[in-house]
């Protein structure tokens, strides 16, 4: 039976941490836009449909400066996200058409590929559940509140985990519906909703050194360095 995939990219995050006037999402990199090279690496993937998460208020701005512009086929919605990033990822697997495995990607992280995206589709369609990432390169300490080190959990065991993350859509779908009616929600990732509702192990897999998020302005400059070089491509 044939599997339908589809994605949900995040682009409605205020990127206040950029201290810059324009939203990161459409600074340009190399002379396109943040965003564009994201949708771009999924363009060239075998998922079928994508829905884009714009801050609200910029949905026509992004139809019209980078899903027309650079004629993303693939990209069927543009909705208005949430006020955190776990409303915008609900909003956005509220969108997608019936498929059975879907990927999250943060809009920031450019230098995704299409071989990770399909090595996380991989992971979903094997394990469910699964996250791209890396190992530390640096030690890695846990603070007490008081700013001592407490502990230093074994770099072996230590991921710096990135996106995309691949499911089962209707795992995900519940694991998401479970999160919203909590009063406190202290997921940073979508892994974490599967984890704590569902009882599901997520499967850990390579990502690549190259697939930072943007965030602050020295990223900007990492990111143009791998833009020209383009090895990340070979990830
Ligand atoms: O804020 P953070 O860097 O963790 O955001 C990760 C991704 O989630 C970014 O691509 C950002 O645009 C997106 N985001 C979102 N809606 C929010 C907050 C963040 O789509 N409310």
């Amino acid at each position: 039976m044939i599997k339908h995939t589809g994605a949900v990219v995040l682009a409605a995050g205020s990127g206040s941490r950029m201290q810059s006037k324009i939203k990161k999402q459409y600074l340009e990199i190399e002379g396109k836009p943040l965003i564009y090279y994201a949708l771009q690496a999924f363009e060239q993937s075998s998922v079928e449909q994508v829905v884009l998460v714009a801050a609200p208020g910029d949905e026509d701005y992004c139809r019209r400066e980078i899903v027309e512009t650079y004629q993303f086929h693939k990209v069927k919605k543009i909705i208005g996200g949430g006020k955190e990033r776990y409303h915008s990822v609900f909003y956005g697997l509220q969108q997608l058409d019936l498929c059975d495995y879907v990927l999250i990607h943060d809009g920031a992280r450019p230098f995704v590929t299409p071989y990770m995206i399909e090595r996380a589709l991989d992971g979903a369609r094997t394990y469910q559940a699964c996250v791209v990432g890396m190992p530390v390169k640096d030690t890695i300490k846990i603070s007490d509140s008081n700013g001592y080190a407490e502990y230093t959990p074994n770099r072996k065991s230590v991921w710096m985990i990135q996106t995309p993350q691949a499911f089962s859509f209707p795992l995900i779908r519940e694991a998401y519906e479970k999160l919203l009616q909590q009063t406190e929600v202290s997921v940073t990732d979508d892994a974490m909703a599967v984890e704590t509702f569902m009882n599901k192990k997520v499967k850990l897999i390579p990502g690549s050194y190259y697939n930072i998020k943007i965030t602050t302005p020295e990223d900007l400059k990492t990111a143009e360095v791998f833009l020209k070089d383009q090895s990340y491509k070979e990830f």
